[in-house]
């Protein structure tokens, strides 16, 4: 193999979120759903490239956590088991998990614009002299701030300001007198924001012919209820024992108030969870080990840098069922649209035996329904460790940290993907139409795809293919020139550098499964 050029890559710019959402567009990775009517809001579509690239980090995440070996914190294999449950289950499910009555978000409308936001999600700024006008606006939205604040000063700059002039607080704690003096995000006029009230978050339908009541269900707005329900199933049917794991992968649907930032707030959407099993004395451990093994793996799918963040949550900010225990930490990512602060990809709750012993007490079998550890020869529900993934986030957290501009190349822009989350991993094209090239690279192409994801390409020029392949993030570019069909090598040109080398033919595809498996 021979190195034969390595241009300079230039430095990246900025990401800005309009331009990766047109080049989503553009590509084929993600669409507006329904889009000839006008699309639909909070409800997407993946093209062609996005469904490989989603189904790659699903595929990712369910290798390494069902499929392959895994070591646990005391040096055994874990044991963790699949699950693929209904998106409709008995309502009962949802009055003991909690989520009928109690899964809701705090809304607020605005009487002027007519606007509805999330009331944990606006931050109040103003004046700390009495009576003075204060401005509400949507956390981590700049357009918002700026516009709100009305130059009083700049989210980013809030760190900077100055406690003993400004006050900065969530709309959440503020009375009634400090909302008379509150100016909406999109308003003109102090006062128009109404008091926070609750907005059901559960989309209703019904099951079977006559609509009423009785007939009442709910799109499941998070899959591990699936999970908790077929505990006691699947303790029955296989030979897990405390600690062990069920993991699902699965639709949930949430009628969320203000769908947003593309599909990081969708309505219908995909997680990626497991429901970890454990004694209760062994919870701190697992906690540990799960948060930190989860946020290990997001980094080696190619989230490495420095827009990856662990963050351990505050006491007062914890689910009902999480108030006490192990603790509960999310794995942040730092998207264009919340920078300089960071969105959810994935929460890791140490959830006590919240759910078990709810559902035991629902169904009526009570305490019946604990789990008879052999071992120790005690009954008791376990304790549970979930760590819950959002695969559209984590799709579209790949998708922004990959968007790389360099104006040295024809694309101006390249989606630096790991391999093994790259939709297709080899481009191989014969560099002119003629002289049997085209029959030795599709011989070739052949040949790889027994095993990889390749494109073939004939058409245009060799730069713009290499453009099209730099867009679809790309690995490797395999090029047939004259000099090669003498010689029975090609030149593989790697994405990133640009640089490139020429092989051996018949080493083209060990050296591709070298590099993306
Ligand atoms: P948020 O506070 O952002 O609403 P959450 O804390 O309610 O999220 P969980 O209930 O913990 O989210 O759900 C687990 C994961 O599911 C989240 O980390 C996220 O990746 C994903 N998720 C939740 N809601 C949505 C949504 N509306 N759109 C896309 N993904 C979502």
């Amino acid at each position: 193999m021979s190195e034969i050029t390595t241009p300079t890559p230039s430095p990246s710019a900025p990401k800005k979120m309009e331009d990766i959402v047109a080049l989503c567009r553009r590509r084929g990775f993600i669409f507006q759903s329904s889009e000839i009517y006008g699309g639909i809001n909070g409800f997407w579509d993946y093209g062609p490239l996005g469904v490989s690239l989603k189904r790659n980090l699903k595929n990712a995440w369910w290798n390494d956590v069902v499929e392959r070996e895994l070591i646990g914190p005391d040096g055994d294999a874990v044991h963790i088991v699949g699950l693929d449950s209904s998106i409709i289950m008995n309502p009962k499910t949802w009055i003991a998990s909690g989520h009928v009555g109690g899964f809701n978000d705090p809304m607020v409308d605005c009487k002027e614009s007519k606007q509805r936001y999330r009331a944990d999600h606006l931050i109040v700024l103003g004046s700390t002299a009495d009576n003075a006008r204060l401005y509400a606006y949507i956390e981590n939205d700049e357009e918002q701030c700026a516009a709100a604040t009305k130059g009083l000063a700049r989210y980013e700059k809030r760190d900077a300001l100055d406690p003993s002039v400004h006050m900065l607080r969530s709309f959440m704690v503020l009375t009634a007198e400090d909302r008379a003096r509150t100016v909406g995000p999109h308003a003109k006029e102090v006062g128009t924001l109404t008091e926070a009230r609750k907005f059901g978050l559960m989309f209703e339908t019904n099951s079977g012919a006559v609509r009423d009541e009785s007939s009442l269900t709910y799109l499941r707005p998070e899959t591990a209820q699936g999970i908790f329900t077929n505990f006691w199933n699947v303790c029955d049917s296989t030979r897990v024992r405390v600690p062990f794991g069920i993991a699902q992968i699965g639709k949930a649907f949430r009628n969320e108030v203000t769908p947003r930032n593309f599909t990081f707030r969708s309505r219908e959407f995909e997680q990626m969870e497991i429901e970890f099993f454990i004694r209760p004395d062994s919870a701190n451990e697992w906690y540990a080990w799960w948060r930190d093994w989860r946020f290990n793996w997001w980094q080696q799918i190619g989230l490495a840098g420095e827009n990856l963040i662990l963050r351990e949550h505050d006491r007062d900010e914890l689910a009902h069922y999480a108030k006490v225990g192990a603790g509960t930490s999310d794995i942040e990512y730092r998207f264009p649209f919340t920078a300089p602060g960071f969105g959810e990809l994935e929460g890791i709750a140490h959830r006590a035996d919240f759910d078990l012993s709810a559902h035991a007490t629902h169904c009526g079998k009570g305490d019946k329904m604990r789990y008879f550890d052999q071992e120790k020869n005690e009954r008791y529900f376990p304790h549970v460790i979930e760590p819950s993934a959002g695969a559209d986030r984590g799709t579209l957290a790949i998708l922004c940290e990959a968007y790389t501009t360099d104006a040295t190349r024809a694309s101006g822009v390249y989606m630096n993907f790991t391999p093994r989350m790259a939709p297709v991993k080899a481009g191989v094209f014969p560099l002119v139409n003629k002289d049997g090239l085209p029959e030795i690279a599709e011989r070739l192409f052949r040949d790889i795809r027994k095993k990889h994801v390749a494109e073939f390409d004939e058409k245009q020029s060799i730069g713009k293919r290499y453009a099209r392949m730099d867009e679809a993030g790309t690995p490797f570019c395999i090029t047939v020139d004259h000099d090669g069909a003498t010689s029975g090598t090609a030149t593989i040109r790697h994405r990133n550098t640009q640089a490139q080398e020429r092989v051996a033919l018949e080493q083209i595809p060990a050296f591709i499964a070298e590099r993306v498996e």
